[in-house]
């Protein structure tokens, strides 16, 4: 909501009562309550009428409790944080008409949230005292997890050993080393600090690390010795949304990247450093993003899946009907995302990509995403869901560097996701499928994933009547089941697709379905 245009509005109470008066003194004229933004204070005065006496709350640290339809309690913490030496202050104020006591409510809600830096009135990237863009809309027990996650060695060691993850961004960086030499870089999310160290081998003239968690500790003494390369690094433990930077920055680098792309939620924050941090036609790495998808058909994983609820069936456990949950466990286990790297055969049709544009998206835009999907079979069999997959591209000034999550080519600690349909859909070759992958962000850093597939019926009678085999699925992307158990038995004459090495993001597709075509022949 936006903040009242006005710079001022005023309120008649029937009085005001304080609380923190030892003789809870009320007032006997009416008292006029003024919200005004004073400076870069928003704040609530109270002043009775007929007297100079006054006083104000910073509508920061001040909320608001209904006791009854014309009966408030407003109480502020005046410094903002809750010292041994400071005391909280709070009123009683009473309205004379619940019109006149609604509209003060509505009030302030909006004063509030103005002061908060909730409404659009604060430029992007602006740093709020009370609250960040990151804690107004993530949950913070997700984001202690998050980051105590991220503060440990065992994690971090964990991507630096994904060595196509690792190896790909160093070979991207020094093969366009152009880019950095002599440039002031970010790096958004630091974590050990290796993208940076990367930088400053690639010549860069400063690098920023910027890191949130504990692991920016352990950044800065790998990096200090490091002593050639420390002297062009400086971390900065703090969020992207509330620290700042004393330069703009001519590169901007990161790993931001989660299960199914935008998992975690980190690409909103790559995005609101380009805003806040990256001067006008500076380089992102990487640029581009692609969530490529499949509908696919793996029997074996449907039945470990559906065979897993089946606990819940029994009618004698130790006495006791387990049968009431056996509904909610079979849903539970189909509301978990697969991760695993699988075989490309199992895809049934060729794969298409939705594009994500690190350099133009809008923080507000990753917070739904939108796919509407079209595939056409190119083999007869169930199809038990939907298979994703991502990529991204480095788009340098010398060489541009496609890394790939996809199945069939090196696997990386993301492997591929499946969302799987507890009901299956009946495809011929040729058949088309349509559907919709409808993405929701939520505040534990995650997104609810809503899939929809459709098949128009197919043989005689299909058109008559267009009858539609449709199955849908709702998916929490925060919870995935990791089966990573099962060894992946791969084709021996199969190789990963060729890594593309310009932006016609076309090419690698048409490989991939032509692998496809191929597979699907050699089944039939
Ligand atoms: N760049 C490192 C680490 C990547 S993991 C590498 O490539 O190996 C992502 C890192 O970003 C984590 O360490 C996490 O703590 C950090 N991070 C996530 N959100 C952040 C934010 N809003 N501000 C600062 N750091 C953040």
């Amino acid at each position: 909501m936006e903040a009242p245009s006005t710079k001022q509005q005023e309120f008649t109470l029937a009085s005001v009562t304080d609380l923190s008066s030892s003789s809870s003194s009320s007032s006997s004229s009416p008292v006029k309550a003024t919200f005004s933004c004073v400076g870069e204070v928003t704040e609530l005065r109270f002043q009775e009428s007929e007297s100079a006496h006054g006083f104000s709350f910073d509508l920061r640290s001040t909320q608001l409790f209904k006791l009854g339809p014309l009966q408030f309690v407003c109480v502020t913490d005046s410094s903002g944080s809750v010292k041994e030496d400071s005391f909280s202050r709070g009123v009683v104020i009473k309205f004379s008409d619940e019109k006149e006591s609604k509209e003060f409510c509505d009030s302030f809600e909006e004063w509030r949230k103005d002061s908060v830096g909730k409404g659009s009135s604060l430029p992007n990237g602006e740093v709020s005292e009370s609250k960040s863009k990151f804690d107004d809309k993530i949950e913070p027990a997700s984001a202690k997890m998050y980051f105590h996650y991220y503060g440990q060695l065992l994690h971090q060691q964990n991507m630096l050993q994904d060595y196509v993850r690792t190896g790909t961004y160093h070979a991207a960086v020094m093969e366009n080393r152009s880019d950095f030499a002599g440039r002031v870089v970010v790096d958004v999310g630091a974590g050990s600090g290796i993208l940076s160290m990367f930088a400053a081998l690639a010549g860069a003239k400063h690098v920023y690390a910027v890191e949130a968690s504990e692991m920016a500790d352990y950044a800065r003494k790998l990096i200090a010795g490091n002593p050639l390369l420390a002297e062009r690094i400086t971390v900065i433990k703090g969020k992207i949304e509330d620290i700042e930077l004393p330069e703009k920055a001519d590169v901007l680098i990161s790993e931001p990247m989660g299960t199914l792309l935008v998992n975690e939620r980190m690409l909103e924050t790559y995005v609101i450093a380009r805003d806040r941090f990256l001067s006008p036609n500076g380089k992102m790495f990487p640029t581009v993003g692609r969530i490529h998808m499949a509908p696919f058909s793996d029997e074996f994983l449907f039945v470990e899946m559906a065979n897993k609820a089946l606990f819940w069936q029994q009618q004698n456990y130790y006495g006791v009907d387990l049968t009431p949950l056996y509904a909610s466990a079979h849903q539970g286990y189909f509301s978990q995302p697969v991760v695993d790297a699988f075989d490309p055969r199992l895809l049934v049709a060729p794969p298409m990509f939705h594009v994500i544009d690190f350099t133009q998206m809008k923080e507000e835009q990753f917070y739904e995403i939108d796919v509407p999907l079209k595939f056409t079979a190119s083999v007869c069999g169930r199809v038990h869901g939907l298979a994703c997959w991502f990529d991204v591209l480095f788009d340098g000034s010398t060489v541009q560097r496609w890394f790939t999550t996809a199945p069939g080519a090196p696997t990386t600690h993301w492997y591929q996701i499946r969302c799987v349909l507890s009901q299956p859909i009946h495809v011929m070759a040729g058949q088309e499928l349509t559907g919709r992958l409808h993405l929701v962000a939520h505040s534990a850093q995650s997104y609810t994933i809503n899939l929809t597939l459709s098949a128009k019926m197919w043989g005689p009678g299909a058109n008559q009547g267009g009858i539609l085999q449709t199955s849908s699925c709702k998916l929490d992307l925060k919870e995935p089941y990791y089966r990573m158990s099962q060894p992946q038995v791969y084709p021996v004459a199969q190789e990963p697709p060729a890594q593309p090495q310009d932006i016609q993001i076309q090419s690698d597709d048409l490989e991939e379905i032509e692998l496809l075509q191929q597979n699907a022949n050699a089944q039939l």
